[in-house]
């Protein structure tokens, strides 16, 4: 068994719903096998600058059922480079942290990734994302949350779509990842999703507007992820127009409220497994692994597959989709 004293924890990156529970469940199962705990504010930014405390039971007490991070998120270019990461090195020495828990998406793994290979550290990455856009893992912390506040939120525009007989172009989160796009679409019974994995079939929108809102829908609604090439939802709404000046074509923008909220049971119970595993994990001398959940089993998946694959979409959800949709 590795001989683990002290753990430190932060998050980092985007914040995602159910961080909170992962943090209170890596703190706790630490401490019920006797290690210290240090919490890192601020991400990979707070080990640079040194802003770290150390966590009783009680320093994470009541916090399960907040959204966001009581650690803080930020995004830190310093340790990007070999320098940054030196004196971050130099921080854990000297507080004599012998091992990293991070939570976080696909950048702050990949971070933790570099900095375990540079200095030996075991470091145990949870995967704390709305994104879903880690592989090797069925879900991420926060995605069930996120999905659960796009299903409220569209349901909620259906109202006005239905009553003004009006086609919305509303816009998701993840722009190199569909799956809250697609999923939301699904949970919300949308007319279709757009999604980043098949900008390709962009054009299939114009039979779903010529076969379906035309014909027979007093509304339609469609997902958009977020996007560069196709300029997300306000640029499919302008393409629409242009052709369709007929059609009543409105907007919405989600934004950061899709981040934000009370984790569901679903993250909690997530969160709370994977962060009571990440510290097993370091207790069994793994290191450099992702915690992951396949098929409601804990896994232990090498960080160099969680961020370096791309994650397979469901593609016959798409056609599911289309079939409901008539
Ligand atoms: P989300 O998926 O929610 O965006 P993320 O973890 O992918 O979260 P990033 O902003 O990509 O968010 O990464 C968070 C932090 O991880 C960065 O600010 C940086 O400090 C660190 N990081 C990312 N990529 C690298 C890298 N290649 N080398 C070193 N550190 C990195």
């Amino acid at each position: 068994m590795a001989n683990i004293k002290c753990v430190g924890i932060l998050t980092s990156g985007g914040d995602a719903p159910g961080m909170n529970a992962a943090i209170r469940a890596v703190t706790r199962t630490a401490i019920y096998n006797e290690m210290e705990v240090k919490g890192i504010y601020r991400g990979y930014k707070g080990l640079l600058d040194g802003e770290i405390i150390p966590f009783k039971t009680n320093n994470v007490s009541n916090i399960i059922q907040q959204g966001g991070t009581i650690l803080k998120t930020a995004r830190s270019t310093e340790f990007r480079d070999p320098e940054g990461r030196r004196i971050a090195y130099e921080t854990i020495q000297k507080e004599k942290i012998d091992a990293l828990v991070v939570i976080g998406g696909d950048g702050s793994l990949t971070g933790a990734r570099i900095f375990a290979q540079e200095y030996n550290i075991p470091i145990v990455g949870l995967p704390g994302t709305i994104d879903n856009d880690l592989f090797g893992t069925d879900t991420t912390i926060g995605y069930d949350t996120a999905l659960n506040t796009i299903m409220e939120a569209v349901d909620k525009i259906r109202d006005t779509a239905t009553s003004h007989e009006r086609l919305f172009f509303i816009e998701i989160m993840g722009r190199d990842a569909g799956f809250l796009a697609l999923n939301g679409a699904l949970a919300v019974g949308a007319e279709a999703a757009i999604i980043p994995e098949i900008w390709t079939e962009v054009d299939q929108l114009e039979e779903l507007i010529e076969h379906g809102f035309r014909k027979s829908k007093n509304s339609s609604i469609v997902l958009v992820a977020e996007s560069e090439i196709t300029g997300g939802a306000m640029g499919m709404a302008e393409r629409v127009k242009k052709k369709y000046p007929q059609y009543d074509v409105r907007v919405t923008i989600l934004g950061h409220l899709q981040r934000g909220g009370s984790p569901t049971a679903t993250d909690r119970i997530l969160a709370s497994r994977m962060g009571a595993a990440a510290i097993d994990a370091l207790m069994e001398d793994q290191r450099n692994v992702m915690i992951g959940i396949q098929n409601d089993t804990i896994v232990y998946v090498p960080f160099s597959k969680a961020i370096k694959n791309d994650k397979p979409i469901n593609r016959d959800l798409l056609n599911t989709l289309r079939i409901l949709s008539i």
